[in-house]
C-alpha cells in the first residue's frame, strides 16, 4: 500500500481561485513575516493571496495560542473521561437510550478514545494524539 504523506502548509497555495491551489513545491509560496500572535504568514507568488500557516486548522484566527487550545482540550476531554471511565456501563446505557447508540458505534467509540478495558489507556491516547508523546 502506498504511504501518503500531508503537504506542509507553506508548500502550497490556499486559495481556490489560484490555477497553482493545492499544487505541491512549485516554489510559488513565499515567507512574508508574521502575525502579531507569532504565526507564520505566507503568501502565493501566482494568486499574490495571502494565508497563516494556521489556515484549515482548529486554530484558524483563534485569539488564543495553539499550546492554550491543546492544553484546554486536553484537560477537559481527559477530565471528562477519567469521569466516564468509573461510569462506564451507565454511560453506555445512557448513549444507547438517548442518543440511540448501536453497538458497534459504541465499540467504534471505545476503540476510538483507546478504552479497550486498560486503565489509564484513553487519556494517554488522547494526549498522544494531541501531543505526539504522553504528558506528565
Ligand atoms: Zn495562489
Amino acid at each position: 500500500m502506498e504511504k501518503q504523506q500531508l503537504a506542509p502548509i507553506g508548500s502550497f497555495c490556499l486559495n481556490e481561485a489560484c490555477r497553482d491551489y493545492k499544487r505541491v513545491d512549485l516554489k510559488n509560496i513565499v515567507k512574508c513575516g508574521k502575525t502579531d500572535k507569532g504565526v507564520q504568514r505566507y503568501r502565493c507568488k501566482t494568486c499574490k493571496k495571502g494565508f497563516t500557516a494556521t489556515k484549515g486548522t482548529i486554530f484558524y484566527r483563534c485569539r488564543h495560542s495553539e499550546q492554550e487550545i491543546a492544553e484546554c482540550i486536553a484537560k477537559t476531554v481527559g477530565r471528562w473521561i477519567k469521569l466516564v471511565r468509573s461510569h462506564i456501563k451507565q454511560f453506555e446505557e445512557y448513549l444507547v437510550r438517548e442518543h440511540t447508540f448501536s453497538q458497534a458505534q459504541l465499540d467504534a467509540l471505545w476503540t476510538y478514545v483507546g478504552h479497550k478495558g486498560e486503565k489509564g489507556g484513553e487519556l494517554k491516547n488522547i494526549q498522544e494524539a494531541l501531543f505526539g508523546v504522553e504528558q506528565r
